[in-house]
């Protein structure tokens, strides 16, 4: 149609025109295996990318060919997230915390060709190499010795094209990027972004009212580059041309504000378990570490408890609220405070920022019922979370039998349980796998373990059913209590009333020593509930 506008396809490669014509010369910095800094710029990254891609297409790459990655954070795991979308390929991030079983059986199912892998992730690629269906393997080296036979030499193969790339003619719709669910409940699933899916997606991830990046920002991205996509946070980063700060393999809490410190560290993102530690790690040594004022830490991939929050406020960093998943690559909401709301008490302005908050822009959310039925925004009645967006999955790929998590009116079921309030913020009360139903009623295990997280003796807690004969299913707190601190199960349950229902809280406490991970750092409830599963409680 004539007098409308321009059809430009949405492609990676306008990212990284962006980043290489205007923020040449930002820094993105990387932590070496040996603790060493590598320094490089964004112009030098694109300039690669383009190298890389030059390569892979040389080596007889085709469009939409998977490259895998096996790799910790860094600039050439940077250069590979464009270097093989500029090419027409699609880069597959492979989770270097599963098992040889699972990585053999994802790069399987998602006919990897090629893969880029750090050399010191070698030994992990030993164990599954001979059941994956690799054909080249290019290996970055950070220590002096050789890549081993068979494979090639990361640097070499980068200069193999001498410089020459042709962009190839892409389309919006083609695919550009591939990550598997963690599968924690059957097989693992793959979901293909698409380039358009990807720069929607990335122009939603700085926006101002939300996660706030902009071009005179440094951001450390804690979450690894394999949980998807370290929640786009690098293209979110081409896009504002933001410094890029990676962590390397070193991912301790000391580690961790060192560097904060040392590289002026403005933003960071990870999982809340990081976070832990982090204030753990501050509260020990007030003082130690000269942080930026007003640091901004992204927290998602499990709820943040209040207490997380009010922790890091104390210091003067601010925690953002964020939730996501894979198939919503993975950006859904934020949590960030409407007009007007900065004047609320502390308390109360507290309580918003845990929640999950408010749907980045161009995602729709509702919540629905067993019956079927759309919940009221009451704040008050549970329902599962579905979502629609131009950057949700509208199916998993290859993936027969999986159609049933979406609805017939095309929406998707998240598998979350969800209240929301009647200024749109979503509160996650659960999993729908983890939901405790007690006499009819639910409980929020998240609800009663973010409570137990606020007592100053507890590190972490977990909240399962167990079975009862009257209640059919009752709570059980799982608790880790800090280093040198004391709570008995009495203690914490008085804790408890008047913070959560009185039918919420657990009829018994176990206490441990950690709770089990999952590859992402979440807490791995399934096998809390298969460790207590033949749990009796007091008087049953
Ligand atoms: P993943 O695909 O591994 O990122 O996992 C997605 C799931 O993690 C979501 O469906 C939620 O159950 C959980 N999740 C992610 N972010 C949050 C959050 N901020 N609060 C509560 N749960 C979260």
């Amino acid at each position: 149609m004539r007098g409308t506008m321009m059809d430009v396809p949405l492609t990676v490669p306008l990212l990284a025109d962006r980043a290489a014509r205007y923020f040449a010369d930002v820094e993105v910095v990387s932590r070496q295996p040996d603790r060493t800094l590598h320094r490089t710029t964004w112009g030098s990254v694109i300039g690669r990318a383009r190298a890389l891609a030059g390569a892979l297409l040389n080596a007889g790459m085709r469009k939409g060919d998977r490259v895998a990655t096996l790799m910790w954070n860094h600039a050439p795991h940077l250069e590979t997230y464009f270097g093989a979308p500029l090419a027409g390929g699609v880069v597959h991030t492979l989770n270097l915390r599963l098992s040889p079983d699972d990585l053999s059986y994802i790069a399987t199912h998602a006919q990897d060709r090629f893969l880029v892998v750090d050399d010191v992730l070698l030994p992990l690629l030993d164990k599954f190499r001979a059941r994956a269906p690799f054909e080249k393997i290019i290996v970055v080296r950070h220590t002096p010795r050789e890549a081993p036979a068979g494979c090639i030499d990361y640097e070499s193969f980068v200069s193999s094209a001498g410089g020459r790339f042709d962009q190839p003619e892409l389309s919006e719709q083609d695919p550009c990027g591939l990550c598997y669910t963690s599968g924690t409940t059957g097989k693992p699933k793959g979901v293909v972004y698409t380039h358009r899916s990807t720069v929607l997606h990335t122009m939603f991830v700085p926006f101002t009212d939300g996660l706030a990046l902009r071009n005179s920002d440094t951001l450390l991205p804690v979450v690894p580059m394999f949980h998807v996509n370290a929640w786009g946070l690098p293209y979110g980063c081409a896009l504002t041309g933001a410094k890029l700060v990676f962590p390397g393999p070193h991912l301790d809490a000391q580690n961790l504000l060192d560097l904060l410190e040392r590289e002026r560290v403005t933003v960071a993102a990870g999982v809340p378990t990081i976070w832990m530690g982090i204030l753990d790690a501050l509260e020990k040594e007030p003082g130690r570490w000269k942080l930026q004022p007003g640091l901004r830490m992204i927290v998602g991939g499990s709820a943040a408890p209040e207490a997380l929050i009010r922790g890091f406020d104390k210091h003067g960093l601010r925690l953002i609220h964020a939730w996501g998943m894979t198939e919503m690559s993975p950006l859904g909401s934020c949590s960030w405070l409407k007009a007007g709301m900065r004047e609320m008490p502390y308390d109360e302005q507290v309580r918003v920022r845990a929640k999950q908050g408010l749907p980045a822009g161009l995602v729709q959310v509702r919540g629905v019922d067993e019956s079927g039925r759309e919940v009221p925004w009451d704040g008050q009645t549970q329902g599962e979370l579905q979502v629609r967006g131009p950057w949700v999955a509208s199916s998993y790929t290859d993936m027969e039998g999986s159609e049933d998590r979406w609805t017939n009116d095309g929406w998707f079921k998240t598998g979350d349980v969800v209240t929301i309030d009647p200024q749109g913020y979503l509160n996650l009360t659960d999993r729908t796998k983890d939901l405790i139903k007690s006499g009819g009623e639910w409980i929020s295990s998240v609800a009663v373990e973010n409570a137990l997280m606020g007592h100053p003796a507890v590190k972490e807690a977990a909240v399962v059913a167990v079975s009862h004969p009257k209640w059919v299913e009752r709570p059980l707190a799982v608790v880790v209590l800090r280093d040198g601190a004391r709570a008995s199960a009495e203690e914490l349950r008085g804790f408890l009333a008047g913070r959560v229902h009185s039918y919420w809280v657990p009829d018994a406490f176990e206490f441990i020593d950690a709770i089990p991970r999952t590859s992402t750092g979440k807490f791995l409830k399934s096998a809390l509930r298969e460790k207590y599963r033949d749990y009796r409680l007091p008087g049953c």
